[in-house]
């Protein structure tokens, strides 16, 4: 997956030049990710089909860093379509109560605990937990296990078979002894059906919770989308919970949760303890869809690196042909920071693309930093001073040769020149020039 859109986004990043066919080359291999990640083909289609049109309705072509742009439209876009912010829980009842709902083995008593040591440890709530799966003798004690691990006493009716009585119960014994949070675990099967229905719709009812949470196994991909579908016709839930999303799951469940039943995910569980809890964050998941976690660090490494604020300033001196030495080695350290050369040599702001003609490789700055630590500042702000003693005192100085210091010389005065091309309104001129 990862590799598909490296690949991608690599065509981007390595051309000068962006073209509609590279925009639907790159938004193919993404939607392929997509599908890889167990999104719905209808539901990837139409994703693509929302960033094409919003990068060619905001010029991506002509932007100085259109890969980057693209990733960064093809993230934005996931991270609205799963709600764009972190969505919290009404918590406003006194108590609240929460009402677990899902199939059997999503996860449904794991995360009642998870979310109930949440809500006393961060939250300082006072959570009672409520046994109502009566089918299993065992899920009571399930229950009362995770209970006492996480020190929430656990509400519980041996011998009663009547779910929706348990559970009015278990709120009354919450108001009775000052818990101020109610969270209700119940039965699933390993289907949906009419049965299973009838019973979590009788407890709604009866208790209307002010959470109905719908727990979802994450690996169970496609089919996570029906059961989903099929609890909020019934239940009109609150919210999703994301289970079992450690491991190598990617997590498509969620866009197709989202985008189906248009309700937010709130919470994800990642593990079996009870701390394998966390927020629901629509970026981090859209990077995790994309499996291209590291496209986007990397992304946003260069942003880190290279401030806007430099990067202004940097063109203002390419404009004025005062683009020196010192600021391309500042660019090199800048580069070298972020890691591997031939990866990054692309997202210099600016001299990212003139660059690319210098062929680099991993060791090709070693030479270039010593001719220009060898230089005095004059030499590096004014290249135009190195005459031909100063070139025989700098080769001397770094190590190198003449021929090695004229070829530097020479790529510079080539690099800025193409800089200032680009620059200054000239790069479109240019690309058109390059496409004839
Ligand atoms: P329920 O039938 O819906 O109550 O599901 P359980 O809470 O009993 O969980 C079923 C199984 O999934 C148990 O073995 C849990 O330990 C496991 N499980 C639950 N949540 C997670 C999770 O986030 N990650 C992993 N790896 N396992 C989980
Ligand atoms: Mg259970």
């Amino acid at each position: 997956l990862s590799d598909k859109l490296d690949k991608a986004l690599h065509v981007l990043k390595g051309h000068g030049s962006i073209t509609e066919v590279n925009v639907a080359e790159t938004l193919k291999e993404v939607r392929r990710a997509l599908l890889d990640a167990d999104v719905n083909f209808k539901i990837a289609k139409e994703f693509t089909n929302t960033v094409k049109e919003k990068a060619l309705g905001q010029n991506v072509l002509t932007t100085l860093q259109p890969g980057q742009l693209m990733v960064k439209l093809v993230k934005d876009e996931l991270t609205q379509l799963m709600g764009g912010e972190a969505v919290g829980m009404n918590l406003q009842g006194s108590p609240s109560v929460i009402l677990m709902s899902g199939l059997q083995g999503s996860g449904k008593t794991t995360f009642s605990g998870k979310l109930a040591n949440f809500l006393k440890t961060k939250k300082s709530k006072k959570p009672l937990l409520v046994a109502c799966d009566i089918y299993r003798p065992a899920a009571i004690n399930q229950l009362q296990v995770v209970g006492e691990q996480i020190g929430v006493e656990v509400y519980a009716e041996v011998g009663n078979t009547d779910p929706v009585a348990i559970s009015k119960n278990a709120i009354s014994h919450a108001k009775a002894n000052g818990h101020n949070v109610v969270i209700v675990d119940t039965a699933g099967r390993l289907a949906v059906d009419e049965a299973m229905m009838t019973e979590i719709a009788n407890v709604h009812k009866a208790i209307t919770p002010d959470e109905t949470l719908f727990v979802v196994d994450s690996m169970t991909g496609q089919d996570a989308v029906n059961t989903a579908k099929a609890f909020n016709d019934r239940l009109n839930f609150d919210g999703v919970i994301l289970t079992k999303l450690d491991g190598d799951t990617r997590g498509g469940a969620a866009l197709s949760i989202r985008t189906v039943v248009e309700k937010p995910i709130k919470f994800i569980g990642t593990g079996e303890k009870m701390d394998a809890i966390d927020v629901f964050y629509p970026s981090r998941m859209a990077d995790r869809i994309l499996g291209m976690g590291d496209v986007v660090s990397l992304v946003e490494r260069a942003q880190d690196q290279f401030d806007e604020e430099e990067a202004r300033k940097l063109q203002k001196k390419i404009a004025k042909n005062q683009f020196g030495f010192d600021d391309f080695m500042k660019q090199i350290q800048q580069v070298k920071k972020m890691g591997s050369m031939k990866d990054l040599v692309g997202m210099i702001p600016g001299a990212g693309k003139a660059l690319k003609d210098v062929d680099i490789d991993d060791d090709a700055f070693k030479g270039i930093e010593a001719i220009i630590n060898s230089m005095t500042l004059e030499e590096r702000t004014q290249p135009a001073v190195i005459n031909g003693s100063r070139k025989k005192r700098i080769a001397k100085g770094s190590g190198t040769s003449v021929q090695e210091v004229n070829q530097l010389l020479k790529q510079f005065d080539q690099m800025s020149k193409m800089m200032k091309m680009m620059q200054g309104g000239g790069g479109r001129k240019m690309m058109q020039m390059m496409g004839k």
